[in-house]
């Protein structure tokens, strides 16, 4: 039996979330994989209920867990997931940007992989006021670079396709920060001969990632570049509502959606649950490696297959160009997997 903790979220969080839990107890019930779900409150519902983002229930009950799920929040997102990123370590965060059939997407033939580091670089929130300039600082350092290069070359070595890294940066202008991280990346690369490693510019990449998608395999770079090239990679391959993440540290980690709370289209039952079963699917990998269990790994693939199947069949939610509601296109994966 697994313990699973789950961020209930903002804004379509807490409709994504039913799909998930239903997913998750059909798999209980029907698939013989065990799991203990415990809803969470952080956000903005638990800043006004209770004064804090993450109140302090919630981060011990996600560190008594063995894997958390998050659903997204509003406004006070930094408040929860750049705070759990730092506390739990989980250092690498992972945006897979993988063709799904009959998308409204520029390509169909696209499986790249962004590797971002989670803990560095602007996001660190040390920004302060000198007189009338605002100044942020950038920490990029050493181990954390070659901590999340390390982890790059795994991945494209596991993925076994183009076994390519391309390390995203901007160090012509960067010199120090930038051109240390490039110069990590290229060390770390020395340890894996079998894997192809090239440089790229941040500005060239996010026009390549346009031009020519194909190229990439396995992109490694800063937190910064990481989460705007992701948002990018997702518009390739069919929206922001088929992007999956994970965060992964040593001991623990961390999935979610790469989109906010959308508070546009939240209550209406028309939001795209398969960010996060894809990334309840990345759970599912990561809970088979840990625990060296089988199982999890074939219903993992079960499950994409069926995601797969269910968007080719033409069952799509309207951000892809379909018609059904959020809680038709659950049933529909629901009443397959069985
Ligand atoms: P953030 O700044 O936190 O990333 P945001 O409000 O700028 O949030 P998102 O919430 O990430 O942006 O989403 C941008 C738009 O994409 C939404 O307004 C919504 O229309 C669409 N969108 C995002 N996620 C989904 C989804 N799962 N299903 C359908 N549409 C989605």
């Amino acid at each position: 039996m697994y313990n699973v903790s789950l961020i209930t979220g903002d804004g379509i969080g807490p409709e994504l979330s039913e799909s998930v839990v239903t997913i998750l107890k059909t798999i209980h019930d029907k698939l013989d994989l065990k799991f203990s779900i415990k809803r969470l409150e952080a956000g903005d519902k638990a800043l006004k209920n209770t004064g804090k983002a993450l109140p302090d229930e919630t981060m011990s009950a996600i560190k008594n867990s063995q894997v958390c799920l998050k659903a997204p929040v509003g406004e006070s997102a930094a408040d929860v997931i750049v705070v759990l990123r730092r506390a739990l370590d989980l250092y690498a965060n992972i945006r897979p940007a993988k063709s799904y059939p009959h998308m409204p997407a520029l390509r169909e033939d696209i499986d790249m992989v962004i590797v971002r580091e989670n803990t560095e670089d602007l996001y660190t929130g040390q920004e302060f006021l000198i007189d009338n300039a605002a100044v942020a600082m950038r920490i990029i350092s050493e181990p954390a670079s070659k901590r999340i290069a390390k982890y790059a070359f795994e991945t494209a070595q596991n993925r076994n396709l183009q076994k390519k890294v391309t390390c995203v940066h901007k160090s012509n202008v960067m010199r120090v920060t930038d051109g240390l991280f490039s110069k990590a990346c290229a060390e770390v690369a020395k340890d894996y001969p079998d894997v192809t490693f090239e440089q790229m510019y941040v500005d060239a990449c996010a026009m390549n990632l346009i031009r020519q998608p194909e190229l990439f395999d396995v992109i490694v770079t800063t937190n910064l570049f990481g989460d705007i090239l992701s948002d990018e990679s997702s518009q390739v391959v069919g929206g922001l509502g088929m992007a999956p993440a994970a965060n992964i540290g040593d001991d623990f980690a961390l999935f979610e959606p790469v989109h906010g709370a959308a508070f546009d289209i939240a209550g209406k039952n028309i939001a795209n649950p398969s960010s996060f079963i894809l990334s309840m699917r990345m759970m599912l990998d990561w809970l088979s490696q840990k625990y060296n269990d089988e199982k999890c790994r074939q219903v993992g693939d079960t499950l994409e297959k069926t995601v797969y199947d269910v968007v080719k069949d033409g069952i799509k939610t309207k951000d892809i160009g379909g018609d059904k509601t959020t809680e038709e296109f659950t049933k529909e994966i629901v009443s397959r997997l069985v």
